[in-house]
């Protein structure tokens, strides 16, 4: 039997899954991926193997609806079916909030548990759908070894300064700081930085995570020296429907003289927000760049997307006193080119250059000249999660076994 590990990424309404091989001393192997979505209402559910070939579709209309436990539990018994030889040995979580607590993965036990319960309020948005499986997974499969992954735990190795807000100290000691976010993605792009060009991984790289949630990461040496998010997923860059960094004023503008209530207000910012909020059209990039040449509010959302990365950019450069790379990563950095290329104009007096041959057909490495480069790098959480995962497994073996 080879031992597989599950990875689960579940949100309001779905949740992704990926199964890999875990064989002993080599890379975690993808061996099927799937998704769940429509959770509560018309449920959707599609499994493809490693390369892409879809192994099995099916959907629940009407009265039967499928909720995440009802998807957990369809998941485990296809697996039953389709394992060929293959056993199920742990789970490991997509976790967006660790908080201080948690700097690393960590094997799910009730005081865990209890302690992510605790972080609801910093992430409320998510963290509650990411604890969902965990607490169905204790119910219907005890004993099943599971481990949480943080968005937050990369970004731990931050200065105290760079993740200071400039509030009472009172606030700061009761948690109230910048966290950043998108960390399993950063984790990955600065595991494999040196596959691409050995220099950058001991370098100064920008790392923009371009996708639905959006930020920049500053890697020194490969670590996390400063991010664009903060205390919550919804600072920095504007996103597809979030509204990044604003003046925090806004916000009381909006509850006192728009009279918003809370709910209101968070919902604007999150969901109203963004590239849909200033085209009025959609949030999703494709669907803008389709629109861009006949629609002014299309392209005003497109060019203040790409003025803004372009400027958050720049303060990465001095948070890192420079810059040797750059690298375009998630659905919009790994597939727009013209993002790409906007961007790379915005920061020609880095001496960033684009060589628009390359960045058309994708790169990898997209720029020329002597100057700092820049990459397509595609990103890849799931795996970041499958290797913390077996890391804390190793770890528990091994402490079992002493
Ligand atoms: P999420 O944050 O939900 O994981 P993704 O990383 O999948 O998001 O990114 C979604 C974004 O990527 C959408 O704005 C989508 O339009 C964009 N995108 C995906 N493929 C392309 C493409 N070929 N060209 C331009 N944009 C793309």
């Amino acid at each position: 039997m080879t031992p597989v590990l599950i990875v689960l990424n579940a949100g309001s309404s779905s949740l992704k899954f990926q199964v890999y091989d875990m064989l002993d001393g080599a890379e975690p192997q993808l061996v099927w991926k799937g998704l769940y979505e429509g959770l509560g209402d018309t449920a959707h559910f599609i499994v493809k193997d490693a390369d892409g070939t879809i192994l099995e579709e099916k959907t629940w209309v009407g009265g039967n609806q499928t909720g995440h436990e009802e998807a957990l539990m369809h998941l485990v018994s296809w697996l039953s079916q389709f394992r060929e030889e293959r056993k199920p040995v742990a789970i490991g979580h997509r976790v967006v909030h660790g908080g201080e607590t948690f700097s690393a993965p960590v094997l799910v036990d009730e005081s865990v548990v209890q302690r992510l319960e605790l972080l609801v309020p910093l992430a409320p948005l998510h963290q509650p759908h990411n604890l969902e499986p965990i607490r169905i997974v204790r119910r219907r499969l005890p004993g099943m070894p599971q481990v949480a992954c943080f968005d937050t735990a990369f970004h731990q190795t931050q200065s105290d300064i760079a993740t200071l807000f400039a509030l009472p100290r009172e606030m700061r000691e009761s948690g109230v700081r910048r966290y950043g976010f998108h960390g399993l993605s950063y984790d990955y792009i600065s595991s494999v930085l040196k596959d691409y060009e050995p220099r950058l991984a001991e370098g100064r790289v920008i790392v923009a995570h371009l996708g639905n949630g959006a930020s920049l990461c500053a890697l020194k040496d490969g670590v996390s020296v400063a991010t664009t998010m903060g205390f919550s997923a919804l600072d920095g860059l504007p996103m597809g429907t979030r509204c990044g960094a604003i003046d925090a004023g806004v916000v009381f503008y909006m509850l006192r003289e728009m009279k918003l209530s809370p709910d209101e207000a968070e919902g604007v910012l999150y969901k109203r927000s963004g590239l849909l909020g200033v085209s009025g059209l959609s949030n999703d990039m494709r669907v803008l760049r389709g629109h861009a040449a006949t629609n002014a509010d299309a392209k005003r959302a497109i060019d203040m997307f790409v003025y803004r990365i372009t400027r958050e950019i720049g303060s990465l450069v001095a948070a890192l006193g420079g810059i040797d790379g750059l690298v375009f990563t998630a659905g919009i950095g790994e597939n727009d080119v013209a993002t790409r290329a906007e961007v790379m104009a915005g920061l020609a007096w880095t001496g960033l250059t684009l060589d628009d041959a390359i960045n058309r057909t994708g790169g990898p490495c997209i720029s020329s000249g002597d100057g700092p480069m820049a990459w397509v790098i595609p990103t890849n959480e799931e795996l970041v999660i499958a290797r913390q995962t077996r890391s804390v497994l190793g770890g528990m073996q091994a402490k079992l076994a002493s």
